[in-house]
């Protein structure tokens, strides 16, 4: 069993100045998360192995935040290293982001990803319960909802996955639920993403994903700037008012706001673990964020329409009422902030991030 909270630094017990580890915290939405915190006025710690990011990342969010980053380059289902880190360092909270997210490449790596995604989740968890670690907040998705027609989407739905990356948020989210029951002084928040969209508004830091895109908006990115010829819209023959799928995206900086009230709400809960979606609750078709984006970039952007893409539902968009309730907290960017940000990422880094 673990103990209570350790609580090092003034404050911690309410949520301000705590040490909070961020595991892939160079990532996407970890790197915009980590200065959100440090804003907050938390102390942060990173585990990275890089596997899906770039160490350029670190440098950026300490010219962004002032602040020089302990930086842990290492692959979390490291057990040893992971304990070790528990052992030498002060924490009082984890946000684990760390793991593989592409939805095709599971289908056709399904073991990476279940020993990726598991393996380092055992490994932290196991680490955090030896050294009397109790907050944690974990990226879960929306995409445990599985192929659930009903919208809007809220927490309590039944869960399920339609592919290997889905099943790994599946099994986590219940692997969680269970060691709350064996260690009730457990904290454990589960936040369900929608769709993360957007940037920093600094144009400095933003989603580069390796390959071709397989997202909507990085696909869009990736036409305005030139990389790629058009976008290719999958289907328009939805029951949905322009025929196009509707989605609930959300700006990365919405998304970072409702990781800090979430750590912040679970000092004050008696709840072991509590389920958060995160998202606007408005569901945007595939034109219409084609059309925002061409708005941003001052230009029409070539596309075309071709057949459905398999796996793809109609809409999915949140009901944020628990969230927002709960936590106070709710999003605040529009579809045009979404775009604006992006673009001014990618136009000035039309190939992402450099290697070094
Ligand atoms: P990302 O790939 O940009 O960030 C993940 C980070 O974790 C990367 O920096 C990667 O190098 C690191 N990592 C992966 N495996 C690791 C390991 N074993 N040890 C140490 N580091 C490791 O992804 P993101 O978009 O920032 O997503 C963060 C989390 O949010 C993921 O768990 C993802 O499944 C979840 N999520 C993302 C989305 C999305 O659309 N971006 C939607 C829902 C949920
Ligand atoms: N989409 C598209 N072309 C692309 C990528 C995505 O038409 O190149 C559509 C996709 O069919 C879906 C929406 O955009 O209706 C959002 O797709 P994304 O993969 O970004 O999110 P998800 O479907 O996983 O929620």
């Amino acid at each position: 069993m673990i103990g209570a909270p350790t609580t090092g630094a003034p404050g911690a017990a309410y949520g301000v100045g705590m040490r909070v580890l961020v595991t892939g915290g160079a990532g996407f939405i970890g790197s915009h998360t980590v200065i959100q915190l440090i804003a907050a006025g938390h102390d942060v710690l990173i585990v990275d192995n890089f596997a899906n990011s770039k160490p350029t990342v670190i440098n950026r969010l300490e010219a962004i935040t002032s602040k020089h980053l302990p930086v842990h380059e290492f692959d979390l289902r490291d057990t040893e290293r992971t304990e070790r880190l528990f052992a030498h360092e002060q924490i009082d909270a984890v946000i684990h982001f760390a793991g593989h997210k592409a939805v095709g490449q599971s289908s056709q790596e399904p073991l990476d990803y279940y020993q990726n995604n598991l393996g380092s989740t055992f490994s932290l968890v196991r680490a955090m319960t030896l050294h009397g670690v109790a907050k944690l907040v974990f990226s879960s998705s929306a995409t445990v909802y599985g192929a659930n027609a009903a919208v809007p989407m809220n927490e309590d739905f039944p869960t399920s996955a339609t592919n290997p990356y889905g099943w790994t948020k599946v099994m986590i989210e219940q692997i969680l639920r269970d060691v709350a029951v064996a260690q009730p002084e457990m904290r454990i928040a589960l936040m369900r993403y929608f769709n993360p969209v957007g940037a920093h508004p600094s144009g400095d830091l933003g989603e580069d994903p390796s390959g071709e895109p397989n997202n909507l908006l990085p696909y869009i990115c990736q036409v305005a700037v030139g990389r790629l010829e058009k976008l290719r819209i999958f289907g328009d023959d939805y029951d949905t008012p322009d025929g196009t799928p509707l989605r609930d995206y959300i700006h990365v900086e919405d998304l970072a706001a409702g990781h800090i009230a979430a750590l912040v709400r679970l000092d004050s809960t008696d709840r072991a673990v509590s389920t958060w979606n995160l998202g606007t609750g408005k569901g945007t078709s595939v034109f219409e964020m084609l059309h925002a984006f061409e708005r941003a970039v001052g230009r029409t952007l070539p596309y075309e329409v071709v057949g459905r893409r398999a796996g793809d539902i109609a809409a999915s968009y949140a009901d944020p009422g628990r969230a927002n309730t709960e936590l106070g907290w709710s999003a605040t960017h529009s579809i045009d902030d979404m775009c604006t940000d992006s673009w001014r990422w990618q136009s000035r880094h039309p190939n992402g991030y450099p290697d070094a």
